[in-house]
């Protein structure tokens, strides 16, 4: 048999139920399709950050791989129109991939399906859990977290797999060197990809810094490597598993301490698993203005308005300081997500959609339930039993940024905008000739 393993999420060997189920192939191609991001608001291509960390994943990924006599092959195009021309040209008899959520992503694979006249098989992704495992049905799956946080914490995690000692040859093929990125990590938060440094953060953070000891109090801090643990990204794209962190956390409760905020990191995993799972059932719902309640939500476009969230250029010098910070090194605190996002829907009235893609275009973390599941929980029209958040920037920047430290690290004060720059442009009104 001859495989085809479709890399997205997965980018490790360890831990990866889909490598781990081709082993028994007589041969294996691995693939990995660069992705587009959703073609909303004119933003194209991945943002400078999220495209170096992901190539450095990648890099990662394929000299593990080498070192095992395999390789990567890095395409770019759709997986609908890429992959049945490589299952063609390889003569390919088995596809398999994990499952991820969205609904894009999930045509592609439906499509794939129909057209494929092999099998295509997908295996779990990066989470916690199996919907086996919950002691309810994913039709009774609960509306808000807390219910959910209730039912599963008590729940086991399998064990992680080890990576394979070996795995089958690949075929006789062309495997391109991947192009390095532009862009370079940025000194004030280095955050490089691939599996390595992952693991060296998890260890840092908990081992050698016992931040996680105090992370309860720390976990609002602006500022990655600081105060939470910024695992995100190599979560996200799956440099480590999950369950491998939910492990290092339980082995430093043996090890070390157990207390109120090494039970906050795992309560954080379990919101990531929440919003994994309310994305799989929310399906198309989860890009819906109004959420999967069609909640109507008054809001306006203003493309300079939009224009200037993105670019740091509000007036609101935390808020700028926060999409600088995102756009130089492709993260933001998650307190910081909350006090940009409600900034965009609340002082500028816009669509949540148009935040969430710019979001999308420029995490090094981004994953598509906790995005497009906080968004909306933010805009009151996904999982807030109170209806959407809206923070006070004053109270906000008093209470995490008193100094305006991290305000002048990232650029955030700007001058004032003149007059006719805020208002004139807003309303064009021609003058009659
Ligand atoms: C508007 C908005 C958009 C977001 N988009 C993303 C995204 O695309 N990808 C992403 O991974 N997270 C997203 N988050 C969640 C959260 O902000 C980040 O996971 C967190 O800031 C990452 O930093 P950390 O690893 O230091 O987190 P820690 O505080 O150390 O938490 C540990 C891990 O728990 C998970 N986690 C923590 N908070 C959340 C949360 N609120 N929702 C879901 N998972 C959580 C993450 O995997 C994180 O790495 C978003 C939050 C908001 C408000």
């Amino acid at each position: 048999m001859r495989y085809l393993h479709w890399f997205q999420n997965d980018l490790r060997l360890d831990d990866n139920p889909t490598l781990s189920s081709t082993l028994t192939a007589d041969s294996l191609l691995c693939i990995y399709l660069l992705p587009k991001p959703r073609p909303w608001c004119n933003l194209v291509g991945l943002g400078a950050q999220r495209d170096r960390f992901l190539r450095e994943s990648l890099q990662a990924l394929r000299e593990q791989l080498q070192s095992l006599g395999q390789d990567l092959m890095v395409l770019e195009g759709s997986p609908e129109l890429v992959l049945p021309a490589v299952i063609e040209r390889f003569k390919i008899d088995h596809l398999v991939t994990e499952s991820i959520p969205g609904w894009h992503e999930s045509q592609a694979l439906n499509h794939l399906r129909n057209k494929l006249e092999i099998p295509v098989t997908t295996q779990p992704g990066n989470h916690l859990f199996q919907p086996a495992q919950f002691p309810f049905s994913l039709d009774e799956y609960p509306d808000t977290f807390s219910p959910f946080r209730r039912k599963v914490e008590v729940l086991a995690i399998t064990p992680t797999l080890p990576a394979p000692e070996a795995l089958p040859p690949p075929p006789a093929a062309q495997f391109d060197a991947i192009p390095k990125a532009a862009a370079a990590p940025h000194p004030g938060l280095p955050l490089p990809g691939g599996r390595a440094a992952g693991l060296r953060r998890l260890e840092q953070f908990l081992f050698q810094q016992h931040g996680i000891a105090e992370y309860k109090q720390t976990r609002n801090d602006l500022d990655g490597l600081s105060g939470s643990s910024t695992l995100s990204p190599w979560l996200a794209n799956g440099n480590l598993s999950v369950r491998e962190v939910a492990e290092a956390i339980f082995r430093y409760e043996r090890e070390h301490v157990s207390n109120e905020s090494t039970y906050w990191l795992y309560f954080e995993l379990l919101w990531r698993e929440f919003f994994h799972w309310r994305a799989v059932i929310d399906g198309r719902q989860l890009f819906r203005q109004g959420g999967r309640h069609d909640r109507r939500l008054l809001t306006t476009f203003e493309p300079r308005s939009f224009a200037r969230w993105c670019a740091g250029d509000t007036d609101f010098p935390l808020v700028n300081a926060l999409m600088r910070q995102l756009t130089a090194t492709g993260w933001m605190s998650n307190r910081g997500r909350q006090i940009a996002a409600s900034c965009l829907i609340n002082e500028l009235g816009l669509d949540w959609r148009y935040g969430a893609a710019f979001f999308e275009q420029q995490l090094i973390d981004y994953d598509v339930g906790s995005n497009y599941g906080n968004w909306q929980y933010l805009a009151g029209v996904g999982s807030d039993p109170r209806g959407g958040r809206h923070f006070n920037l004053e109270k906000q920047t008093a209470q995490h940024d008193p100094n305006g430290v991290f305000t002048q690290k990232w650029g955030g004060f700007r001058p004032p905008q003149p007059e006719h720059v805020l208002d004139g442009a807003d309303w064009p009104i021609t003058e009659p000739r």
